[in-house]
C-alpha cells in the first residue's frame, strides 16, 4: 500500500472515530447497527441492520455514478467499510452526517443499477432491516412458459427438474446447535442432487439459486413455469422448539392450498393466459370463469396427484436411509408447492434443531447420502411414469413394443401363415419358440417377437 493509500485511510479511519465518538454524545432516533452484501446473478441486495424503522430516501447521481441513501434521524454505530463488496456493482461504500442529524451513505458504483427499498420486520434472527437491492441493468429477456405441442410431444426431450434450495441471504432459515444453518445445509444437498440429476441420461436438473442470496418465493415457481419443469423440488431442514422432535417429511401441496390458490390464478388472468399447460395446452384467456374454473381445478387436481405420487417415492426412499417424521406424505398450503401445472413437493431432509440430525446434516457425506435418496425415488417415479414427450417416455414405451407379443393357435393356423401376418420369417418364430418343427397345435402359445 502507498503512503498516499495509507494516509487516505488513516484519514477515513479517523474521521470514521471522529462520527462515532460525536454521535456518542447525541441521542437520535435509530441507528444502523451492522450491514450485509449479498450478491445474487441478477440483483446485489444490501441489509441495513436498524434499532428502529427508519425514514429514509434514496436517489441516483450520475457522473460518477452513485446512489445516496439519506436516513433520517439516524446515526452509524458500524463498520461499513468492512463489508466485502465482491460480486456486487458497488465500488465503495461511504458514509458522513448531515445537518448534524441525519445520515447519508453514499454507494460508488461501477455499473448501472435500478435500485429498490423497503424496510423488513424483524424475524426470529434479525431485528428491522432497511433493504436495498440494486437490480442490474442488463437486457431483460423474457422467456414465455413454452407450451408443449403435439409436435414437441415426439422428441425426445428431457425430463426438467428445478430444484429449490430454501432461504438464502438474510434469511438463514431455521438454526440449529453449533451455528449449523439451513439455508447453507439445503444448498449443499441442492448441489448434490443437481450432480445425479444432471450425471442420468434423460434428465436435467436447474437451480433457483446457486449461491448464498434470497430469492422471492413466487419468483422461486416463476423459474419453474420458466423452464417448463416436470417436477419443482424444494428442499428444507426443520426446526421445532423441542430439540428431540427428529426425522425428515415429504409435503405436496393441501387441497385447501390448491384452492385458494385456483382462486388467486383466477383473480389476475393476466398470469392465466399462458396457464393450463397440463390439459391439453388449453389456455383460460377465452373461457368464462366457470369453465376456466373447471380447468384449473383439473389442471391441479392433476399436478396434485403427481406430487403426490412422486412423493409417495422420494419418502419411502430416503425412509430407507433416515428415520421418518411422518410416515406418509404430508400437505401443507406452501407457497413454493402452487404452481397449478407442475408437480411440486417439499423434502424437510431432517431436524436442524435436533443435535444429532444438526451434526449429521453438516456433513458432506450424509448430504451426499440425503441427495442420493431423494435422486433414487424421483427415478423409479419418472422410470415408471414417465412424462409424455421425454426420452425416458421413448424407451419406456418403445421397450413395451418390442417385447414378444403372444399368439393362441387356432384352427388352420400355419407357422408360415403367422409369420407373414407377423411380418417375422419363419425361423425367427421357431427360434423365439425353441420349437424343433413347423408343427404347432391348436390351443398352444405362441411368442411373437416384433419385427
Ligand atoms: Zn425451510
Amino acid at each position: 500500500m502507498s503512503t498516499d493509500k495509507l494516509n487516505a485511510r488513516f484519514l477515513l479511519q479517523l474521521a470514521f472515530s471522529v462520527m462515532l465518538m460525536c454521535s456518542a454524545f447525541m441521542t437520535y432516533a435509530a441507528s444502523v447497527t451492522n450491514a450485509r452484501v449479498w450478491p445474487a446473478p441478477d440483483h446485489t441486495r444490501l441489509v441495513f441492520e436498524v434499532t428502529a424503522g427508519v425514514e429514509h430516501k434514496l436517489f441516483s447521481l450520475s457522473n460518477p455514478s452513485r446512489l445516496v441513501l439519506d436516513m433520517t434521524d439516524a446515526k452509524l454505530s458500524t463498520d461499513l467499510s468492512d463489508l466485502s463488496l465482491k460480486g456486487s456493482p458497488i465500488k465503495r461504500i461511504r458514509a458522513a452526517k448531515r445537518n448534524n442529524k441525519d445520515l447519508r451513505v453514499v454507494l460508488d458504483l461501477g455499473r448501472s443499477v435500478s435500485p429498490k427499498s423497503f424496510l423488513l420486520k424483524p424475524n426470529e434472527k434479525y431485528g428491522n432491516r432497511l433493504v436495498i437491492d440494486l437490480f442490474e441493468n442488463k437486457a431483460k429477456i423474457v422467456t414465455p412458459r413454452i407450451v408443449r405441442s403435439v409436435d414437441q410431444q415426439n422428441q425426445k426431450r428431457d425430463i426438467v427438474i428445478v430444484i429449490d434450495a430454501g432461504h438464502g441471504g438474510d434469511d438463514p432459515g431455521a438454526l440449529g446447535p453449533g451455528s449449523v444453518r439451513e439455508k447453507d445445509v439445503v444448498l449443499a444437498i441442492s448441489k448434490e442432487l443437481k450432480v445425479l440429476v444432471d450425471r442420468r441420461t434423460g434428465m436435467s436438473a436447474k437451480m433457483t439459486r446457486k449461491g448464498d442470496y434470497y430469492v422471492g418465493l413466487r419468483q422461486r415457481t416463476g423459474l419453474a413455469r420458466k423452464q417448463n419443469a416436470d417436477l419443482f423440488v424444494s428442499i428444507h431442514a426443520d426446526a421445532f422448539n423441542k430439540p428431540g422432535a427428529s426425522g425428515a417429511s415429504v409435503y405436496a401441496l393441501s387441497k385447501r392450498g390448491a384452492t385458494s390458490e385456483a382462486a388467486r390464478w383466477l383473480a389476475k388472468k393476466e398470469n392465466s393466459a399462458d396457464l393450463i399447460g397440463g390439459v391439453g395446452s388449453v389456455s383460460l384467456d377465452d373461457k368464462d370463469d366457470v369453465l376456466a374454473g373447471v380447468l384449473l381445478d383439473l389442471s391441479m387436481t392433476a399436478s396434485l396427484r403427481a406430487s403426490l405420487g412422486v412423493g409417495g417415492h422420494v419418502l419411502r426412499s430416503v425412509g430407507s436411509m433416515t428415520r421418518l417424521h411422518k410416515k406418509r406424505v404430508e400437505q401443507a398450503g406452501f407457497v413454493v408447492l402452487k404452481s397449478p401445472d407442475i408437480p411440486s413437493i417439499l423434502v424437510e431432509t431432517g431436524f436442524i434443531s435436533n443435535p444429532t440430525e444438526a451434526s449429521r446434516l453438516k456433513t458432506r457425506k450424509y448430504q451426499k447420502k440425503i441427495a442420493n435418496a431423494i435422486f433414487r425415488g424421483m427415478d423409479v417415479h419418472f422410470k415408471s411414469d414417465p412424462p409424455p414427450g421425454t426420452l425416458l417416455a421413448y424407451k419406456r414405451y418403445s421397450n413395451l413394443a418390442s417385447l414378444p407379443k403372444k399368439y393362441r393357435i387356432r384352427s388352420g393356423d400355419t407357422l408360415s401363415g403367422i409369420a407373414k401376418k407377423n411380418q417375422v420369417t419363419v425361423s425367427q418364430l421357431r427360434k423365439e419358440n425353441q420349437l424343433r418343427s413347423d408343427r404347432v397345435k391348436i390351443g398352444q402359445v405362441i411368442r411373437i417377437p416384433s419385427s
